[in-house]
């Protein structure tokens, strides 16, 4: 058992993480910035400590001061939730080297998949199916036309380190080509500080579908089941389902099992997700991530499964607390992401939340640390909370999104509530037929 876990993030993840230690009997050391000293994350964790001032490079991406915080409470383990440190392999040999744990994968685990060429390397050795593509860094335009013309165009090329939906460029014939080789490199090197770029297939219609899986380090992987992450502004997920309308049972099997064996050869340890594309039946790997997910509460609340006690006993060393055989798939979630943004222009929209009342009622869940009376800070992800609604069929989450939509109040900030209400109502998205261009043409052909 830990002594004590450092949650090394904010917001609704922050709170997320303490509520499993929590419930573990674990207690909980809360780090923030100035601008987060009266977050509901600092308000319940056993003890807190400030280490920095707003900018997140001089607090939650501070690991000195991260680490002297573990070192004056005495805390054992860090929970890194997502964003911030939770890939950084770096950051998880440092802790190594300081025997605190890292509750995650080891940063071996965590650089291979960072690197996005090595990554698809390593899945498609591991027999995981792959977009067809280069086989690794390009340089030379002559490379670069002549792969895509054996692929054929368009095509997409991507940053080996990028994230967050950046770093991607569609090319559509030769002569695009000449510019976007360079172009993609210069703004790769200046972003993410190394200038690979590899070639993929552009797929015109996907769906974006991933697979939540879990190692136990000791060569034991499984998986529990996919989320469907389809529909998305600007590569960025707006809302989540699981399981997705798109697959069937035997579909999910397959592709569930290939990930699991996968994580279990790899030796992999703690919570992970395998992306991919979908179409026509097939799946693409595109990427992998070492960590929790932000769309994690849509699989646990169809198995039933505490994704982050899990992550924890595995940390621990314990393994997962149940086996393949045990995961069961149990009716339809779906999670919408609220930001303080407004619904129609996405612009932020920092400031006092006035009056907030969240939905309740069965099947109801909302993953949130804000408050009447939360200031919501200019500084950071505008995320400021998950509704997540379970139902027994997807007509019946639909029909409780609908009404827990009704239900949720935020006063005083822009919030993409909005967008909401009209998305469950759209018969697209009731039919569940969208692939991941969907919502930026909905967006785009929206008059009202
Ligand atoms: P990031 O790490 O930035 O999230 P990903 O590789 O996961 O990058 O891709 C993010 C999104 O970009 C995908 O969900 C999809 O919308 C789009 N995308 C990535 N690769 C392709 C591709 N080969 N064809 C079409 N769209 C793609």
């Amino acid at each position: 058992m830990f002594n004590k876990v450092l949650i090394a993030n904010r917001g609704e993840i922050a709170l997320r993480i303490l509520r499993a230690c929590k419930e573990m009997g674990i207690p909980t050391v809360a780090v923030h910035s100035t601008a987060d000293a009266n977050a509901m994350h600092v308000r319940l964790a056993d003890q807190s400590v400030c280490i920095g001032p707003p900018a997140s490079r001089d607090s939650y991406l501070n690991v000195h001061q991260i680490i002297a915080a573990c070192e004056v409470t005495g805390a054992d383990a860090i929970h890194p939730g997502y964003g911030f440190l939770s890939e950084n392999a770096k950051f998880a040999e440092i802790l190594e080297a300081h025997n605190i744990t890292f509750i995650g994968p080891s940063s071996a685990h965590i650089s291979m998949m960072g690197d996005k060429i090595v990554a698809k390397q390593t899945a498609k050795e591991l027999g995981i199916p792959i977009v067809p593509g280069s086989d690794g860094a390009v340089t030379e335009l002559d490379d670069a036309r002549r792969i895509a013309n054996d692929i054929g165009y368009p095509v997409i090329i991507k940053a080996a380190s990028g994230g967050g939906g950046r770093g991607m460029k569609v090319v559509n014939n030769d002569d695009e080509m000449t510019t976007a080789l360079q172009t993609t490199r210069t703004e790769a090197g200046a972003a993410f500080g190394d200038d690979s770029v590899y070639i993929e297939k552009y797929l015109a219609t996907p769906r974006h579908i991933e697979v939540q899986v879990m190692g136990d380090g000791k060569g034991r992987g499984v998986h529990l089941g996919e989320r469907d992450c389809s529909l998305q502004r600007r590569h960025q997920k707006v809302l989540e389902e699981a399981n997705s309308p798109a697959l069937t049972v035997e579909q999910r099997e397959r592709i569930g099992g290939i990930c699991a064996k996968a994580i279990g050869d790899m030796g992999y340890s703690g919570a992970g997700t395998i992306e991919f594309l979908y179409e026509n039946g097939e799946f693409y790997f595109i990427e992998m991530n070492t960590r929790l997910q932000v769309e994690h509460p849509v699989t646990e609340m169809i198995t039933r499964i505490d994704l982050v006690n899990e992550q924890l006993n595995v940390a621990m060393g314990n393994g997962m607390t149940f086996e393949q055989k045990d995961v069961r798939f149990q009716g339809h979630a779906i999670e919408c992401r609220i930001n303080a943004e407004n619904a129609r222009t996405f612009v932020p929209s920092p400031g006092e939340i006035t009056y907030y009342h969240p939905p309740g009622g069965l099947g109801v869940r909302v993953d949130s640390g804000v408050f009447s009376g939360y200031r919501v800070p200019p500084y950071y992800d505008s995320l400021i909370g998950k509704l997540i609604v379970v139902g027994r069929t997807r007509t019946e989450c639909l029909n409780r999104l609908r009404r827990a939509l009704d239900e949720f109040v935020v006063d005083g900030i822009d919030t993409t509530l909005p967008l909401f209400q009209d998305l469950v109502r759209n018969e697209d998205v009731i039919a569940g037929d969208y692939d991941i261009h969907w919502l930026e043409k909905y967006l785009a052909n929206k008059t009202d």
